[in-house]
């Protein structure tokens, strides 16, 4: 099979499939191919694949003997199309390389320009172009670019003598520098090479290609591809293909230009042309925001406010046909596209474009706007979202009329709002949201090493860039908030401090960001909560209509349910009633019932707590009635309601009327070694049936009083946890139902309800043929499934996790995204067992898995009724589900 594959000029590959696979060319060099093949204007160029940097990364970094025939070919292939020799000291080919993925990911080394420029070459280019100055600027840029990503120098050495250059002349800006400045330049920058790295910047134009080549298979190992790698679950054998292309020179004068753009609004959606360009330079002058971008259309220069023209105003013709070219591409891949582009003297290049990032908001409104267009169908539309998105939209926005001390306003580069504390560099991010702080991320730009501390950031701030640099484009597509290109803020890092026009701050004091308008506020800011309607309501009635599973939530509180209600919650799946003991003003009645010397002690303690549970889950009735509301009795193990410190000690002792040192004792009976595996669960409900007793007392006569007053009856589903064992739930269904009975008789009314139970032990899942018999409905609890199938505590995990992920051992955190391959068996074995005994068993999910998409997609295969998520997680589950059942 082929390592390399051609495009423009007369490529052809006939109809080898292999051609247009994105896995195989990468996402870049497929769309390369692709619109090459449609007839738009792209330099000639070829593909290396990602098998073959998989098999040079496995086999020891060598380029096969096949790849250097492949790789002579295909240079040959450009050679003819353009009519120039690749090293030819008269009239040199020059090439671009760069890295090119499945999937975009800016951990990897990007892109080396002017590729095929030496002493000599630099000569023949100055004479055919008619320009000296161009010629050196791409040599020295040349020079600069692969002596960072493929020699790995420090690129602060050459950007200070280009700064020192400039200072010696008086000049400030790049474009001052005439043909003998960056000659002299050059000079300069190929001793430092030298004294770096001990040796010249390689002439031979052969070598300086295979050095690109290496550099690129290389960087797919690099520290920073491996970061962003694992947090965005990409597998690490997918490799990066390498694309070489002819160059067109953006820096070629006044009529030559490079810019980048999205056929819609990246941001909000709208169906409006939106980018940015620079005249006479090259393509990472306007991602590096070293010189801010002019804008791409009138219609958004003029919105800004700027004077320096658009391209519609100062490049009229090529911007015609590049919108023609806009046109042409969303017909083709009927999604919004991100695209490079360069204009050498007036002629508009393609060199890129892809899907592109969008905000949650915005990629809502292309998914509903497209369908309304024709341009895709409802299924499309649904598919077309990440749930994992919409989280962006469901949490609090600034609140419009809360009081704003604006500092600056910058260019509102990804929406959203966060305040946090200010930080100067992404590893202090890091390490202070890992203690849970709100952070944002100040920097004078971001480059790809920043990626952690992006991500860990609640919003990030920069000084310089422009809406399409690598904070604003890597902001959206984590969602993070992010202001670009704030010009008046200007960052110490020596002192720490962070200065806006005349106002100091240091690092740590509080900011806050608007992403929508820019703003950025001294202090925090009030928020208010999100609205569910347009886009999002459409899309969501789409998916309804589609979805076959439920979506409950988890909650305990009637706000909880409220909010849960409004995310279109059709129930609650887990209502944990221990978080309801450990109320301040009942705690006191737990531990008494808790440290109790016997059964008279305990229901005591209990009578005092049966009024308290009857209210709280009267009030959850009255929230959620008529859908049905599973409740879960007591779960977690007794040690853990225990009082700790002496003062806690002493009002108990005040209120049991024991001493204090006879409670420390009871309370040191009650030590378990290995609680989790302990005393909880059913085994209260087996040893300490009074407590469950009182529980279901309590449900039960709520759900009489609220069938009573408002004639809508609730469903209560009582569920008992950590069931191992047919015979401990016959006790305790017994026990649910003598209960029911009881109030029901002292009611005079009879109500609806069901007893099942969780399946959360390994044994469980195994024996839920038998349990059947006794439940009504099962409820997996996946994270003790998790925990007790793996042998992994959920709650000491965190020490060892990440580096099990990050050693591929799990693909994901198991008890963030289930372990289809094992647990999953479990499930899939007691729903089928479950089923054989009582074909209407009701199933479902309740552990934090009911809110993770992948694991909504392994419920749907495993035919549950309904899956759980927490409140905020339920427009998402609504989402996953719908994409599941397609
Ligand atoms: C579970 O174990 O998955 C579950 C939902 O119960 P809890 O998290 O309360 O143990
Ligand atoms: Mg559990």
């Amino acid at each position: 099979s082929k390592l390399v594959y051609t495009f423009g000029g007369d490529a052809s590959h006939g109809d080898d499939p292999r051609a247009k696979d994105k896995n195989l060319l990468g996402g870049k060099g497929a769309n390369l191919a692709e619109m090459a093949s449609i007839g738009l204007p792209v330099p000639p160029g070829f593909t290396i694949t990602t098998e073959e940097c998989v098999r040079y990364l496995k086999e020891g970094s060598d380029f096969s003997a096949d790849l250097r025939a492949d790789i002579a070919k295909a240079l040959t292939h450009i050679e003819r199309t353009v009519g120039k020799n690749f090293g030819d000291e008269s009239d040199p080919l020059l090439v671009s390389v760069r890295s090119g993925a499945r999937v975009s990911m800016p951990g990897m080394m990007d892109t080396v320009l002017n590729l095929g420029l030496n002493d000599k070459t630099v000569e023949g280019l100055a004479k055919v172009a008619g320009d000296d100055r161009f010629a050196w600027d791409s040599y020295r840029r040349f020079i600069q670019m692969y002596s960072d990503v493929v020699l790995g120098l420090d690129h602060g050495l050459f950007e200070e003598a280009l700064e020192i250059a400039k200072e010696d002349n008086g000049f400030f800006a790049d474009t001052e520098m005439t043909a003998d400045d960056w000659r002299a330049l050059v000079k300069e920058f190929k001793a430092i090479v030298e004294r770096e790295q001990g040796e010249p910047f390689p002439q031979d134009v052969h070598a300086q290609l295979w050095g690109a080549i290496a550099a690129v298979f290389d960087s797919w190992d690099s520290d920073r591809a491996k970061v962003y790698r694992r947090l965005n679950d990409i597998p690490g054998d997918w490799g990066t293909a390498v694309n070489v292309q002819a160059m067109v020179f953006g820096n070629m004068g006044d009529t030559s230009a490079t810019g980048v753009a999205f056929t819609r609004d990246p941001a909000t959606g709208e169906k409006a042309y939106y980018g940015e360009f620079l005249v006479n330079a090259q393509g990472e002058d306007v991602v590096a925001g070293i010189r801010t971008p002019q804008y791409l259309t009138l219609r958004a220069r003029e919105a800004a406010g700027a004077d320096k023209p658009s391209m519609e105003e100062a490049m009229p013709d090529a911007y015609g046909e590049l919108a023609k070219v806009f046109e042409l591409l969303e017909a083709h891949y009927a999604d919004m596209q991100d695209i490079e582009f360069t204009v050498e003297r007036g002629k508009l290049w393609m060199l890129q474009t892809r899907s592109g990032k969008r905000t949650a908001a915005a990629a809502l409104k292309l998914a509903v706007d497209m369908v309304e267009e024709g341009l895709i169908d409802e299924k499309t539309a649904i598919l077309r979202v990440d749930p994992m998105a919409l989280d962006q939209l469901l949490h609090p926005t600034l609140d419009p009329d809360a009081a704003r001390d604006v500092l600056t306003t910058g260019l509102p580069a990804s929406p959203g709002a966060a305040s946090g504390i200010i930080v100067l560099d992404a590893d202090t991010a890091e390490h202070k949201a890992e203690r849970g702080e709100s952070v944002i991320l100040c920097r004078v730009e971001t480059s790809p090493e920043d990626i952690h501390g992006m991500h860990a950031a609640k919003g990030i701030l920069t000084a310089r860039g422009g809406m399409t640099s690598h904070a604003a484009v890597v902001a959206r597509g984590m969602g993070r908030c992010c202001v670009s290109g704030a010009s008046a803020v200007s960052i110490n890092l020596k002192d720490r401090t962070l200065r806006i026009g005349d106002r100091e701050l240091k690092e740590g004091d509080t900011i806050t960001l608007d992403g929508g308008t820019g703003q950025v506020m001294a202090g925090k800011v009030a928020t208010i909560e999100p609205k569910m309607a347009g886009d999002f309501a459409t899309l969501m009635e789409w998916a309804d209509r589609i979805r076959r599973m439920k979506v409950r939530t988890n909650a305990e509180t009637p706000e909880d349910c409220v909010t849960a209600r409004k995310f279109g919650a059709e129930g609650i799946g887990l209502c944990r009633t221990e978080h309801m003991f450990f109320d301040a003003s009942r705690i006191s009645a737990v531990r008494e019932m808790i440290l109790a010397e016997d059964e008279g002690g305990r229901r005591k303690a209990l009578a005092k707590l049966l009024p308290e549970q009857r209210k709280d889950f009267t009030e959850i009735f009255e929230a959620m009635a008529p859908l049905p509301c599973t409740i879960r009795l007591l779960d977690p193990p007794l040690h853990e309601f225990l009082p700790t410190g002496d003062q806690e000690f002493a009002e108990l002792a005040e209120i049991t009327g024991f001493g204090v040192d006879h409670l420390r004792r009871r309370a040191e009976e009650l030590h378990e070694f290995n609680p989790m595996l302990g005393h909880r669960g059913c085994r209260l409900g087996i040893t300490y049936p009074e407590i469950y007793e009182m529980q279901a007392r309590a449900i039960f006569e709520a759900a009489c009083d609220v069938a009573e007053k408002s004639g809508n009856a609730p469903v209560p589903e009582v569920m008992i946890p950590l069931v191992g064992t047919k015979r401990e739930l016959a006790i305790l269904r017994k026990l649910v139902n003598d209960i029911a009975a009881e109030v029901f008789a002292e009611r005079g009314r009879e109500l609806e309800y069901l007893v099942g139970t969780m399946i959360e032990l390994p044994r469980a899942a195994l024996m839920a043929g038998e349990i059947a018999e006794e439940a009504r409905f099962f409820s997996f609890g996946t994270n003790d499934l998790t925990q007790t199938t793996l042998g992994v505590s959920r709650d000491d995990a965190g020490r060892f996790l990440s580096t099990y992920v990050e050693k591929g051992i799990y693909g994901r955190d198991p008890f963030v995204s289930l372990d289809v391959e094992g647990v999953g068996q479990l499930v899939s074995l007691a729903v089928e067992r479950g089923r054989a005994t009582r074909l209407d068993i009701k199933l479902g999910i309740c552990g934090e898995h009911g809110g993770d998409p992948a694991s909504i997609l392994f419920c749907e295969k495993t035919g549950l009724d309904y899956v759980s998520a927490s409140p905020y997680r339920v427009p998402i589950a609504r989402l996953a589900a719908a994409q599941a059942s397609l």
